[in-house]
């Protein structure tokens, strides 16, 4: 077998989504929410969703002028070198100080709609008093689409991809653009 190159872009076959797209894309999301939340300062609580969300969470949320809270969720969805959705199970607790909160939950990717609506049910019923969500990209796929989301960067073609925090096995996270894999490297 070839060893790996230690350059995670040598196992990238295209960019869907480069660095400059997410930067404008990230800044004009966040100023539709610092506009659409403005009036519900104090009472913003941003829920990313570990671990794929957290860079996105973390540019977002420097777009965002607001006096607000970070409550981290955990949901896994994709275990391992798995390339397809095993459906979402939150893992752990969910944060605190949700009742009485405007929650936006951050995310990633929009793929089968699974772990959006799990969540946004679990929020609602701990009496959060708004719930909306926030995805970087969206799967151009009939689930998705279907799937209420408030906030969504761009659509791609149904395909596995990563960077931008999305995993493949836990790597490629820090890719800063969004990708397909070479086929190749999928066990
Ligand atoms: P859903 O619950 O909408 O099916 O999927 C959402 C979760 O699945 C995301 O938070 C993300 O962790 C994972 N996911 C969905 N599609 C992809 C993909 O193409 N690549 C990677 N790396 N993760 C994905
Ligand atoms: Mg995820």
């Amino acid at each position: 077998m070839m060893p790996r190159s230690p350059r995670l872009d040598h196992d990238i076959e295209r960019v869907l989504v480069d660095r400059a797209a997410i930067e404008q894309r990230v800044a004009e999301l966040g100023e539709r929410i610092a506009s659409d939340y403005a009036g519900r300062e104090g009472r913003l609580l941003l829920v990313p969703v570990m671990t794929g969300g957290l860079v996105f969470a973390a540019d977002l949320m420097r777009q965002l002028p607001h006096r607000l809270r970070l409550g981290l969720v955990t949901v896994s969805s994709y275990p391992g070198t798995s390339t397809e959705s095993r459906g979402a199970a939150i893992r752990g607790a969910l944060p605190a100080g949700l009742e009485g909160a405007h929650a936006l939950i951050i995310d990633d990717i929009l793929d089968t709609g699974r772990t959006l609506t799990l969540l946004r049910h679990e929020i609602i019923a701990k009496g959060a008093a708004s719930v909306a969500t926030c995805v970087l990209v969206r799967k151009d796929k009939p689930e998705a689409m279907a799937t209420p989301c408030e906030y969504s960067g761009f659509d791609i073609p149904d395909e596995f991809v990563v960077g931008y925090g999305l995993d493949y096995d836990d790597e490629y996270r820090n890719l800063p653009y969004i990708g397909v894999l070479r086929r190749e490297v999928i066990r």
